[in-house]
Protein backbone atom coordinates (compact mmCIF):
# COMPACT_ATOMS: atom_id res chain seq x y z
CA UNK A 1 0.00 0.00 0.00
CA UNK A 2 1.18 3.72 -0.58
CA UNK A 3 1.70 5.97 2.32
CA UNK A 4 -1.58 7.48 1.67
CA UNK A 5 -3.05 4.26 1.73
CA UNK A 6 -1.67 3.56 4.53
CA UNK A 7 -2.27 7.02 6.69
CA UNK A 8 -6.01 7.34 5.24
CA UNK A 9 -6.72 3.41 6.86
CA UNK A 10 -5.28 4.53 9.95
CA UNK A 11 -7.33 7.66 10.43
CA UNK A 12 -10.30 6.25 9.15
CA UNK A 13 -9.71 3.23 12.06
CA UNK A 14 -9.11 5.23 15.05
CA UNK A 15 -11.67 7.70 16.31
CA UNK A 16 -11.33 11.32 15.27
CA UNK A 17 -10.33 13.24 18.52
CA UNK A 18 -7.50 10.77 18.30
CA UNK A 19 -4.22 13.41 16.65
CA UNK A 20 -1.62 11.47 14.65
CA UNK A 21 1.72 13.13 14.75
CA UNK A 22 3.96 11.58 11.16
CA UNK A 23 7.48 10.92 12.42
CA UNK A 24 9.48 11.76 9.73
CA UNK A 25 12.79 11.09 11.20
CA UNK A 26 14.91 9.68 7.90
CA UNK A 27 11.92 10.43 5.76
CA UNK A 28 12.38 12.64 2.40
CA UNK A 29 10.43 15.79 1.56
CA UNK A 30 8.62 14.02 -1.00
CA UNK A 31 7.10 11.19 1.49
CA UNK A 32 6.32 14.22 3.42
CA UNK A 33 3.87 15.85 1.16
CA UNK A 34 2.45 12.85 -0.21
CA UNK A 35 0.91 12.00 3.86
CA UNK A 36 0.08 15.97 3.78
CA UNK A 37 -2.07 15.30 0.66
CA UNK A 38 -3.56 12.55 2.87
CA UNK A 39 -4.61 14.93 4.99
CA UNK A 40 -1.89 14.87 7.85
CA UNK A 41 -2.37 17.77 9.93
CA UNK A 42 0.69 16.74 12.59
CA UNK A 43 4.45 15.86 11.69
CA UNK A 44 7.13 15.07 14.37
CA UNK A 45 10.68 15.93 14.53
CA UNK A 46 13.51 14.15 16.16
CA UNK A 47 16.30 16.50 15.50
CA UNK A 48 16.34 20.29 14.82
CA UNK A 49 18.78 20.17 12.04
CA UNK A 50 16.41 17.37 10.07
CA UNK A 51 13.30 19.77 10.85
CA UNK A 52 15.14 23.06 9.82
CA UNK A 53 16.06 21.40 6.28
CA UNK A 54 12.09 20.20 5.63
CA UNK A 55 10.57 22.85 6.32
CA UNK A 56 12.57 24.88 4.53
CA UNK A 57 12.60 22.30 1.44
CA UNK A 58 8.02 22.28 1.91
CA UNK A 59 7.99 25.79 1.72
CA UNK A 60 4.74 27.33 1.93
CA UNK A 61 3.39 23.93 2.66
CA UNK A 62 5.09 24.06 5.36
CA UNK A 63 2.78 26.36 7.36
CA UNK A 64 -0.76 23.87 6.78
CA UNK A 65 0.45 21.71 9.71
CA UNK A 66 1.36 21.75 12.75
CA UNK A 67 4.84 20.81 13.98
CA UNK A 68 6.22 18.94 17.11
CA UNK A 69 9.25 18.32 19.03
CA UNK A 70 9.63 14.75 19.81
CA UNK A 71 13.51 14.12 20.38
CA UNK A 72 15.69 15.39 22.78
CA UNK A 73 16.11 19.09 23.23
CA UNK A 74 19.07 20.23 23.52
CA UNK A 75 19.43 23.71 25.26
CA UNK A 76 21.87 25.59 22.81
CA UNK A 77 19.13 24.99 19.74
CA UNK A 78 16.34 26.20 21.63
CA UNK A 79 16.05 29.42 19.72
CA UNK A 80 15.81 28.06 16.57
CA UNK A 81 13.41 24.99 17.81
CA UNK A 82 10.93 28.14 18.62
CA UNK A 83 10.75 29.09 15.57
CA UNK A 84 9.82 25.97 13.62
CA UNK A 85 7.93 24.20 16.43
CA UNK A 86 4.56 24.72 17.56
CA UNK A 87 5.08 22.37 20.51
CA UNK A 88 8.12 21.10 22.33
CA UNK A 89 6.98 17.56 23.31
CA UNK A 90 9.85 16.61 25.19
CA UNK A 91 10.89 18.89 28.28
CA UNK A 92 11.93 16.71 31.35
CA UNK A 93 13.45 18.94 33.25
CA UNK A 94 13.31 22.42 34.94
CA UNK A 95 16.24 23.59 33.81
CA UNK A 96 14.86 23.22 30.37
CA UNK A 97 11.27 24.27 30.92
CA UNK A 98 13.06 27.37 32.07
CA UNK A 99 15.71 28.08 29.22
CA UNK A 100 12.52 27.62 27.23
CA UNK A 101 10.31 30.41 29.32
CA UNK A 102 13.38 32.66 28.94
CA UNK A 103 13.54 32.67 25.05
CA UNK A 104 9.90 32.43 24.56
CA UNK A 105 9.82 35.72 26.41
CA UNK A 106 12.31 37.30 24.82
CA UNK A 107 10.48 36.28 21.26
CA UNK A 108 6.84 37.89 23.01
CA UNK A 109 5.58 33.94 22.64
CA UNK A 110 3.83 31.67 24.58
CA UNK A 111 5.32 28.23 24.12
CA UNK A 112 3.01 24.94 24.48
CA UNK A 113 4.97 22.00 26.10
CA UNK A 114 4.79 18.67 26.86
CA UNK A 115 6.65 16.66 29.70
CA UNK A 116 8.15 13.55 28.61
CA UNK A 117 7.79 10.95 31.33
CA UNK A 118 10.29 7.66 31.12
CA UNK A 119 7.18 5.38 32.28
CA UNK A 120 8.92 2.32 32.31
CA UNK A 121 12.59 3.55 33.89
CA UNK A 122 14.71 3.11 30.99
CA UNK A 123 17.49 3.62 31.12
CA UNK A 124 18.04 4.64 27.77
CA UNK A 125 15.19 7.09 27.60
CA UNK A 126 15.12 10.81 28.42
CA UNK A 127 12.38 11.85 30.27
CA UNK A 128 11.20 12.13 34.08
CA UNK A 129 11.05 9.57 36.14
CA UNK A 130 8.03 7.99 36.66
CA UNK A 131 7.42 8.95 40.27
CA UNK A 132 4.13 11.27 40.66
CA UNK A 133 5.38 13.30 43.34
CA UNK A 134 8.59 14.50 41.07
CA UNK A 135 6.52 14.95 38.75
CA UNK A 136 3.46 17.03 40.27
CA UNK A 137 6.31 19.18 41.69
CA UNK A 138 7.94 19.72 37.87
CA UNK A 139 4.96 20.73 36.72
CA UNK A 140 3.99 23.04 39.42
CA UNK A 141 7.74 24.75 39.27
CA UNK A 142 6.52 24.66 35.42
CA UNK A 143 2.93 26.44 36.32
CA UNK A 144 4.65 29.69 37.13
CA UNK A 145 6.85 30.08 34.43
CA UNK A 146 4.18 32.72 32.02
CA UNK A 147 5.80 32.13 28.74
CA UNK A 148 5.03 28.13 29.26
CA UNK A 149 1.48 26.87 28.81
CA UNK A 150 1.87 23.16 29.94
CA UNK A 151 -0.61 21.33 27.87
CA UNK A 152 0.47 17.64 28.33
CA UNK A 153 2.80 14.65 28.88
CA UNK A 154 4.34 12.35 26.30
CA UNK A 155 5.92 9.25 26.84
CA UNK A 156 7.61 6.85 24.88
CA UNK A 157 8.02 3.06 25.81
CA UNK A 158 9.37 0.34 23.87
CA UNK A 159 9.34 0.95 20.00
CA UNK A 160 9.68 -3.14 19.14
CA UNK A 161 7.71 -6.15 21.12
CA UNK A 162 4.19 -7.05 22.45
CA UNK A 163 1.68 -4.13 22.18
CA UNK A 164 0.38 -5.67 25.41
CA UNK A 165 3.24 -5.54 27.07
CA UNK A 166 3.14 -1.79 26.92
CA UNK A 167 -0.53 -1.53 28.55
CA UNK A 168 0.69 -1.01 32.01
CA UNK A 169 2.62 1.80 31.24
CA UNK A 170 0.29 3.55 29.49
CA UNK A 171 -2.20 3.16 31.89
CA UNK A 172 0.12 4.46 34.55
CA UNK A 173 1.09 7.27 32.54
CA UNK A 174 -3.03 8.18 31.69
CA UNK A 175 -3.34 7.91 35.39
CA UNK A 176 -0.45 10.72 36.03
CA UNK A 177 -2.50 12.92 33.63
CA UNK A 178 -5.80 12.54 35.35
CA UNK A 179 -3.84 13.49 38.86
CA UNK A 180 -1.89 16.65 37.33
CA UNK A 181 -4.98 18.01 35.49
CA UNK A 182 -7.31 17.39 38.63
CA UNK A 183 -4.74 20.04 40.47
CA UNK A 184 -5.95 22.83 38.03
CA UNK A 185 -2.90 24.38 38.31
CA UNK A 186 -2.89 27.83 36.55
CA UNK A 187 -1.08 27.58 33.21
CA UNK A 188 -1.86 24.22 32.69
CA UNK A 189 -4.48 22.87 30.60
CA UNK A 190 -3.62 18.87 30.57
CA UNK A 191 -5.49 18.20 26.87
CA UNK A 192 -2.96 15.80 25.13
CA UNK A 193 -1.65 12.35 26.38
CA UNK A 194 0.82 12.02 23.78
CA UNK A 195 1.31 7.86 23.52
CA UNK A 196 1.90 5.36 21.17
CA UNK A 197 3.78 4.11 18.20
CA UNK A 198 3.73 2.00 15.22
CA UNK A 199 3.87 -0.99 17.54
CA UNK A 200 1.45 -0.53 20.20
CA UNK A 201 -0.57 2.98 19.06
CA UNK A 202 -4.43 0.77 19.36
CA UNK A 203 -3.32 -0.35 23.27
CA UNK A 204 -2.37 3.41 23.39
CA UNK A 205 -5.74 4.62 22.30
CA UNK A 206 -7.47 2.15 24.56
CA UNK A 207 -6.07 3.25 27.44
CA UNK A 208 -6.43 6.92 27.19
CA UNK A 209 -3.87 8.15 24.43
CA UNK A 210 -5.54 11.74 22.13
CA UNK A 211 -2.31 11.87 20.66
CA UNK A 212 0.23 8.92 18.63
CA UNK A 213 3.00 9.43 17.06
CA UNK A 214 3.21 6.85 13.77
CA UNK A 215 6.41 6.18 11.57
CA UNK A 216 7.23 2.92 10.45
CA UNK A 217 3.47 2.10 9.64
CA UNK A 218 2.85 4.72 7.53
CA UNK A 219 6.13 4.94 5.91
CA UNK A 220 7.69 1.64 5.83
CA UNK A 221 10.53 0.39 7.59
CA UNK A 222 13.50 3.36 7.95
CA UNK A 223 16.84 2.77 6.39
C1 LIG B 1 10.53 7.42 15.64
C2 LIG B 1 9.61 7.90 16.69
C3 LIG B 1 8.26 7.59 16.67
C4 LIG B 1 7.63 6.69 15.62
O1 LIG B 1 8.12 5.39 15.74
P1 LIG B 1 7.60 4.23 14.75
O2 LIG B 1 7.93 2.98 15.46
O3 LIG B 1 8.34 4.41 13.48
O4 LIG B 1 6.14 4.46 14.58
C5 LIG B 1 7.44 8.11 17.66
N1 LIG B 1 7.93 8.90 18.63
C6 LIG B 1 9.24 9.23 18.69
C7 LIG B 1 9.70 10.10 19.78
C8 LIG B 1 10.11 8.73 17.74
O5 LIG B 1 11.40 9.04 17.83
Amino acid sequence: MSIKENYQKIREEIPDDVTIVLAAKKRTPEEIVEVMEAGATDIGENYLQEAEEMYNALREDAKKVRWHMIGTLQKNKINKALQIFDVIQTVDSLDKAVAVNKRAERMGKIMPVYIEINIGSEMTKSGVEPVYSVIENLIKEMSTLECLSVEGLMTMGPRFGNSEESRPNFRKTKEIFERIKALGLPGVRMKTLSMGMSNAYKVAIEEGSNMVRLGTIVFGERE
